[in-house]
């Protein structure tokens, strides 16, 4: 159809002048335009401004929760703009969707996790998060304890905190940033969390800094329940309880990062509800409002807001948009929406072909390795030779070729390729059905024969 053509040609244009895309290498951007310009969307589907249709395999940016084109969260932003479009949260200022949502929220995180601070995003959560814990320490009498340890390869946004604490090493090296007080451990070593000395990884175990640095100097330590962009990694059982005993001996606050996990991604409601873990402050953003509008925050034990109200110090810290009445009453009813759906129960359902159609993979296809999959969060990795565990070629790009293939066959998925690795992410919407399902691994298993 020619007027379409031609609006994907105006608008292809406008992009290369005018627009600079994060995540993107500006160079090709500029001179090859946007490889898709998404108009609009329903359930698991996307359609460009050329009328194709691709399957979203990824929820977009791990966010789109409840899939694409849902009505009632569009007129629950309509009616909520209409009535009241924004009230200030500073000096106390208040209004009824935030303060709704925080009790909501308060149901749904386990143990006494209990106060929210509401934010944009999940960056802008996570630097809330470290500000909130060195000021809890600060208050309580021990000023010291700034250091905040995260993880090798972990994500936690691009704020100049969450930068700091992202231990992908392209996010730092773009620009001299790191900011101090920002340590990163290796992920994931169980037995050294535990107490084993004699492991050669003990030094780089978040045990390890923590006695290196020493834990009067430590605030917290921040970790997402299950590693997203570093590549998709489910740490071993029993590590996420080695690590709250670990700040508890140490007196330590524990963060985890629930910012892809929370509200159901995982098929409970938040990454550590898999292990049964409480910690001390969990950050969101992304599914608590399916990506239909920006919103982030904290959740917090009550003992850190104790801590707050023993003196009358005004807390230095908020956003125009801490709590946005819009945010809320889509976040309020996306909420409402998850539960009268049973959608986590379609998320355990889902999960068994998940990971049923990834060992297939495996097995049909030579290079596919170490598939992995909770809830509707998974991946596999791409070696050259998958037994003796050599990789390909950086040069080959197989992660990207893979996800590339399917791209041209409309599905969208993600490559992760930091430090050498191939690993495909699929994370479908949290709503996909079986038949969806079935297709996106068609498309996959399509898409591996570019190797075969
Ligand atoms: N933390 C995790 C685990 C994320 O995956 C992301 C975004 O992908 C963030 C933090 C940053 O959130 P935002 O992009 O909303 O600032």
């Amino acid at each position: 159809n020619e007027t379409l053509t031609n609006i994907a040609k105006e608008l292809t244009e406008l992009d290369q002048k005018h627009y600079l895309h994060p995540l993107t290498p500006p160079k090709l951007q500029y001179e090859q335009g946007p490889p898709i310009i998404v108009s609009e969307g329903k359930g698991v589907k996307v359609t460009d401004v050329n009328g194709e249709t691709y399957i979203d395999g990824m929820s977009m940016l791990w966010n789109v929760n409840l899939g694409h084109g849902q009505e009632e969260l569009g007129e629950a932003a309509k009616e909520q703009m209409t009535k009241l479009a924004f009230s200030s949260s500073f000096n106390g200022y208040s209004h009824e969707p935030a303060i709704r949502l925080a009790e909501k929220i308060k149901t749904l995180t386990p143990g006494d996790l209990n106060v929210v601070f509401f934010t944009s995003g999940g960056s802008e959560a996570n630097d809330s998060a470290f500000k909130l814990a060195r000021y809890y320490w600060k208050q309580k009498g021990q000023p010291n304890r700034k250091k905040i340890v995260s993880l090798s390869r972990s994500y936690h946004g691009v704020a100049q905190g969450a930068t700091s604490a992202t231990g992908i090493k392209e996010f730092n090296s773009i620009v001299s940033s790191k900011a101090p007080d920002f340590i990163h451990a290796e992920p994931h070593l169980l037995e050294c969390e535990r107490g084993d000395r004699t492991n050669e990884n003990y030094d780089k175990s978040v045990r390890g800094i923590i006695e290196q640095e020493g834990a009067e100097n430590i605030a917290a330590i921040i970790l997402e329940p299950i590693m997203g962009a570093g590549g998709l990694m489910i740490p071993p059982e029993g590590y996420l309880q080695a690590l709250r005993d670990l700040c508890d001996e140490k007196d330590i606050l524990m963060i985890t990062d629930e910012i892809i996990c929370g509200f159901g991604r995982t098929g409970e409601q938040f990454g550590v509800d898999n292990w049964n873990v409480v910690p001390d402050m969990l950050t969101f953003a992304k599914g608590i409002t399916s990506g239909y509008i920006p919103l982030g925050g904290v959740v917090m034990k009550e003992k850190i807001r104790n801590q707050f109200i023993e003196t009358d110090d005004v807390l230095f810290h908020g956003f125009t948009y801490s709590g946005h009445p819009t945010s809320c009453a889509v976040a309020l009813k996306n909420l409402e929406i998850l539960e009268r759906d049973n959608v986590l129960e379609n998320v355990k359902k889902m999960e068994e072909i998940f990971k049923a159609e990834l060992k297939k993979l495996e097995k049909n296809h030579p290079h596919v390795t170490k598939t992995r999959a909770i809830g509707l969060l998974g991946a596999f990795e791409l070696y050259e030779d998958r037994d003796n565990g050599k990789p390909f070629d950086p040069e080959v790009g197989a992660a990207f070729q893979v996800v590339n293939e399917c791209f041209n066959h409309n599905l969208i998925l993600r490559f992760i390729d930091w430090n050498g690795s191939n690993i495909v992410a699929i994370a479908p919407p949290l709503v996909v059905n079986e038949e969806e399902m079935k297709e996106i691994f068609n498309v996959v298993d399509k898409a591996l024969t570019v190797f075969e």
